[in-house]
């Protein structure tokens, strides 16, 4: 079954209780970010949008949401689907952007360089270092680069 179908399948199950924002922590921050809303827009037809959206990289793929969901919906399924949607069309958020730099760059999502003086303050080792090769040797395999900060 294509994604887009499985999708609308799922989210055909949803009855619109809202227990699922108001689990959500992305939505305590953001008026915009609502799962409830944003299942109802795409059964209505707004994929596209949505897709082209800042709103869908604010999920912190928690799952609070499918644990506290009456009718089993997966929505973080929902939001990874509009994401990569999103990057097809090479729309990447500017937060993806920055960690695909710091990863290509120095082996970690994070900079992890910077906690090295606290954790000195603390009395531990630097941060481990990590094979920044092997990863870039992955992402050169997986067309990675696309996602980096320009
Ligand atoms: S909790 Fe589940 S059923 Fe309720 S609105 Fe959210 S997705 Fe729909
Ligand atoms: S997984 Fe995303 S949408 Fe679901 S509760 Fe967590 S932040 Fe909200």
């Amino acid at each position: 079954m294509a994604e887009n179908e499985k999708i609308q399948k799922t989210l055909q199950t949803c009855f619109a209780c809202g227990v699922c924002s108001a689990s959500c922590p992305a939505r305590r921050f953001s008026d915009e970010f609502n799962p409830v809303k944003i299942t109802r827009l795409i059964l209505l037809g707004y994929k596209n949008e949505l897709v082209k959206s800042p709103t869908i990289w604010l999920c912190a793929k928690c799952n609070a949401c499918i644990e506290r969901c009456p009718r089993g919906v997966a929505f973080v399924d929902v939001i990874i689907e509009l994401q990569n949607e999103a990057v097809r069309e090479g729309i990447v958020s500017d937060q993806l952007k920055m960690a695909a730099k710091n990863l290509l760059e120095n082996g970690w999502l994070y900079r992890l360089s910077d906690s090295d003086e606290a954790r000195a303050e603390m009395g531990l080792s630097p941060s481990p270092k990590a094979d920044v090769e092997a990863v870039k040797k992955l992402a050169k395999r997986r067309d990675f680069n696309k996602f980096r900060e320009e």
